[in-house]
């Protein structure tokens, strides 16, 4: 019999996760297959019995539940709950454990895009939002020289750089503050959402005084080429795009599912076709 996974979001119909993990289903011919849940808010509490129920293996969270996932589980990962999220829920027997891969996934593709360790890096996140909780705290975590967060809104930047007091030296500044220092910092990261389609002439904060060498990041995929990742590429900055994130997050998510190790290659090559359209 098949082992039957999935993703649970609302909206879902946008999601490449299907695409994606099937892909790999049939690369490493695995009796699995992957199915995309459209759950509203007030189904979830259900909908989660239902993964116990009908003995579903594995599933992925997506927007607007990985929160709110975290009060129907049965254990939740250290990580995960200090991200305060959950993206990834593991079955065991009935048993129900959340994990967030985001952040990890994260980390994973600066490194494969750095090649540099990260000890001797200041970080700059833009933005305080979920996506940036998760990738700010893997990044604490791992160790870098120092984290800021700059937010439109401060009081979320200092609630998010308190959390990664703990691990790394952080502090937290308002957007223009930022922008007057950026040639301080060696990373630099858009976790917002500006810049995504269908917005896709706005730019989260002015590279005017970036620092030479500087690298800088966008976690949005849609468009892979944010303008922002563009404006940086025309200064000869190295850049990377949100597109192996989301491969490296679902990656370890199968990994987790399967203890068999992902088929990167063949994920990112098929989310990239869906993105350019070509299916
Ligand atoms: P979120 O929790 O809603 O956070 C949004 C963030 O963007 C907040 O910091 C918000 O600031 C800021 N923001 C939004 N509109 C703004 C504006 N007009 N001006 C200034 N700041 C603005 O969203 P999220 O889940 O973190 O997702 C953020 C982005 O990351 C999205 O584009 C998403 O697609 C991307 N993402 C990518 C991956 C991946 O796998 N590559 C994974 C997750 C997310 P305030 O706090 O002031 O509202």
């Amino acid at each position: 019999m098949k082992k039957i996974m999935g993703v649970i979001g609302y909206p879902i119909k946008h999601s490449l996760s299907p695409q994606m993990h099937s892909a790999v289903y049939d690369k490493l011919k695995l009796s699995m297959a992957y199915h995309a849940f459209e759950v509203r808010p007030d189904q979830l509490e259900i909908a989660i019995q239902g993964v116990r129920g009908l003995g579903l293996q594995g599933v992925n969270v997506t927007i607007p539940h990985k929160v709110e996932v975290m009060n129907y589980l049965d254990e939740i990962d250290g990580l995960a709950k200090e991200i305060g999220a959950v993206n990834t829920i593991v079955n065991v027997n009935g048993r129900l454990k959340g994990y967030n891969t985001d952040g990890e996934g994260y980390l994973r593709s600066l490194l494969a895009a750095m090649k540099e360790e990260l000890s001797s890096k200041s970080v700059l996140m833009i933005g305080a939002g979920g996506a940036s909780k998760a990738v700010s705290l893997t990044l604490a975590k791992h160790g870098v020289k120092q984290i800021v967060i700059a937010n439109r809104t401060l009081a979320k930047a200092q609630e998010l750089q308190s959390s990664c007091s703990r691990f790394a030296a952080s502090s937290a500044m308002t957007i223009e503050e930022a922008e007057q220092r950026l040639d301080e910092f060696d990373i630099i990261i858009n976790t917002t959402s500006i810049g995504m389609l269908p917005e896709i002439d706005a730019i989260p904060i002015s590279l005017q005084r970036l620092k030479k060498g500087a690298f800088v990041s966008d976690l949005i995929y849609t468009p892979v080429q944010t303008k922002f990742l563009r404006e940086a590429e025309e200064m000869g900055a190295p850049t990377l795009n949100g597109v192996d994130m989301f491969v490296y997050q679902g990656a370890l998510a199968f990994e987790h599912w399967t203890n068999i190790e992902a088929p990167i290659d063949t994920m990112r090559n098929v989310v990239l076709k869906h993105l350019k359209g070509e299916k």
